[in-house]
């Protein structure tokens, strides 16, 4: 896989910062994270295991989704080399928003990059490596 994996999200772009975060918490295994890109989410691949394969990544999303309650409400194909993750009924992504929104509300978000995590220790540890470079 390239070293940035970017993930278009159609239907579910208010969605995206807590998905983002939800997927994050599982590439954390993988040494990966995902991050914030306007109408997208892209996951820095370039310290990932080589156990990341694409199935795995797909089996990831899948559970994130599933886990915001989206389950059987998207499609996701593979354009090119990007994922793209379609809602089929977006009136449930608004009553997601109500839902979740609380929470989106606690997010922290890098600065530089657009990680995303409800941790402040880990936003800190995480920001050190813009300035590794
Ligand atoms: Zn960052």
């Amino acid at each position: 896989m390239k070293e940035v994996l970017e993930i278009k999200l159609e239907g579910m772009s208010k969605l995206s910062n807590i998905f983002a975060y939800l997927l994050s918490e599982r590439l954390i295994e993988y040494d990966a994270f995902a991050f914030i890109k306007k109408d997208a989410i892209a996951v820095d691949l370039s310290h990932a295991s080589d156990r990341l394969t694409l199935n795995k990544m797909i089996e990831m999303i899948e559970d994130s989704l599933n886990n915001l309650e989206l389950k059987d409400n998207y499609t996701i194909t593979i354009d090119k080399e990007r994922i793209v993750i379609k809602i089929i009924n977006t009136l449930l992504v608004e009553e997601l928003l109500r839902k979740y929104g609380y929470q989106q509300d606690r997010l922290l978000i890098c600065p530089h990059c657009g990680y995303v995590t409800i941790y402040p220790e880990l936003l800190r540890e995480h920001i050190k490596i813009h300035y590794l470079l």
